[in-house]
């Protein structure tokens, strides 16, 4: 990014006058507006009762699934529309009542006390010492607040709306138990990584290898993660059954070695502990071997021929480095973000606005009311507070995301195709999208904001017209 867009947003930003709170309150009304805006579009193309089934469907799904399926959009529409509300709401009232300046105070309340009486010290030569404890306390606190307060949403979204449509196989208690495992592993992996993190900006943000160091960071991050996700933390979630031997196995090994694509193992997961939706992907860190991973529910519900040709997709993502590239947009994204980020957030307005005070000639933390006066910028506050102020440049992204990941859907669909497996993909695509209840009727402007796969009905054209071509080459 050139430095002239960080001097614009920095002299922005720097000013007394500069409304923080009253931008992030307009933002997020705009952000729920246009989702309400799209969503409303989308809600009427399912409401439509005169819409005919596309062509590419006809006589390949039957009309009652094709109802149902809007049926099931039209109820997922009305629980994102209350679920939305409900976020507008706390994000507003999180805003308008300082919550987060009042879990900031208590973060440096507790640990005052956990340090006083572990060194036996007063507290008053606390900060110096403090400062990354307590923005890792203020991260744990604000994500378990904040997670605690979502869950009457996830429990609608299990145990009303999945399970009127017949997907939810939760039970309360793996619901409960997922619930706790979740937060346990954002503590224990969040805190060590924002550690890092804020030693990080502590010591090089005015560095001029400062993107550099935060780039390794990210990557040494994202390598870690790719790491533990498949042998620590999915194991957590669900049971990895190696797939036995047989037909499918045999298929899936022969295919895997027409490609060239350096299998590690295949395991089949208990998908259907918890929702009859069905699925399948491959993990494993770029250039190195992999697993592939096949949820129980997609060999139930489809033939060997039909996995296989969900596979060849897969790794038709693989041959087209798919994941490295997406890897390396959000390495770029992240290093983007965290430069401005570090060359803005020490800003004495934008904290006051939002109710946090920092006040670098005190000496030691004070207290005016309820609100903590800290000499030193809090990392992880400011990389709130900057996310609320970003928070336009998101759905941007999202948007540019969706459309890319779009591109690469078709770019592993060909590649299917390419391996004769173009047929029998539409046919499973089909049956997965049955067996889902995935709607076929979207709006144009909601697909396009909200989907990383096109849908059916733009698949099953792009396949067919692939097909058609290949069968010319032939
Ligand atoms: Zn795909």
């Amino acid at each position: 990014m050139s430095l002239s867009v960080i001097d614009m947003v920095k002299g922005m930003f720097s000013t007394s006058t500069f409304p923080y709170k009253k931008v992030m309150i307009f933002f997020t009304l705009c952000d729920f507006a246009f989702e309400t805006y799209i969503a409303l579009r989308q809600y009427k193309v399912l409401q439509n009762k005169d819409k005919k089934l596309p062509h590419v469907l006809k006589g390949k799904i039957d009309e009652q699934k094709f109802k149902d399926s809007d049926n099931y959009g039209i109820a997922k529409a009305k629980f994102n529309f209350v679920s939305n509300t409900y976020d507008l709401f706390l994000t507003l009232y999180n805003l308008a009542a300082n919550i987060q300046p009042k879990i900031w105070n208590y973060s440096i309340l507790i640990s005052s006390i956990v340090y006083s009486s572990i060194f036996q010290k007063s507290s008053s030569t606390f900060p110096q010492f403090s400062l990354l404890t307590q923005n890792i306390l203020f991260f744990n606190f604000s994500v378990i607040f904040t997670n605690l307060l979502s869950l009457p949403v996830s429990y609608v979204q299990h145990f009303v709306l999945e399970e009127k449509f017949g997907f939810n196989k939760t039970t309360l208690k793996t619901w409960i138990m997922d619930t706790i495992k979740s937060n346990a592993l954002i503590v224990l992996l969040g805190s060590p990584i924002l550690y890092l993190l804020g030693w990080l900006l502590d010591k090089f943000s005015d560095n001029r290898n400062f993107v550099l160091y935060i780039w390794l960071f990210c990557l040494a991050l994202q390598i870690t993660m790719f790491l533990l996700s498949s042998t620590v933390i999915e194991p957590l979630f669900n049971k990895f059954t190696p797939l036995e031997e047989g037909e499918l196995k045999t298929k899936i090994e022969d295919l895997a070695k027409e490609c060239g694509f350096p299998l590690s193992d295949i395991f089949v997961i208990d998908g259907s502990k918890r929702s009859s939706h069905s699925n399948a992907y491959f993990s494993g860190l770029p250039f190195l071997k992999k697993r592939i991973v096949l949820f129980d529910t997609l060999i139930k519900d489809s033939s060997v021929d039909e996995v296989v040709a969900v596979l060849a997709h897969e790794i038709g993502h693989w041959k087209m480095n798919h994941t490295t590239k997406m890897l390396a947009i959000s390495q770029i994204h992240f290093a983007l973000f965290f430069k401005l980020f570090a060359s803005t957030y020490k800003n004495f307005y934008l904290f006051k606005d939002l109710g946090f005070v920092v006040d670098p000639t005190q000496s030691q933390i004070s207290h005016t009311g309820d609100v903590a006066v800290v000499q030193n910028f809090p990392f992880f506050v400011g990389l709130m507070l900057f996310g609320y102020l970003m928070k336009p440049t998101d759905s941007i992204h999202n948007f540019l995301f969706n459309l890319y990941s779009r591109h690469n859907e078709y770019e592993a669909d060909e590649f299917a195709v390419k391996l004769g497996k173009g047929e029998t993909l539409c046919d499973s695509l089909i049956s997965l999208h049955v067996s889902n209840l995935s709607t076929v009727s979207v709006d144009p402007l909601f697909s396009k904001y909200h989907y990383t796969h096109p849908t059916l009905p733009e698949r099953l054209g792009a396949l067919e017209n692939k097909i058609t071509e290949q069968k010319k080459k032939n």
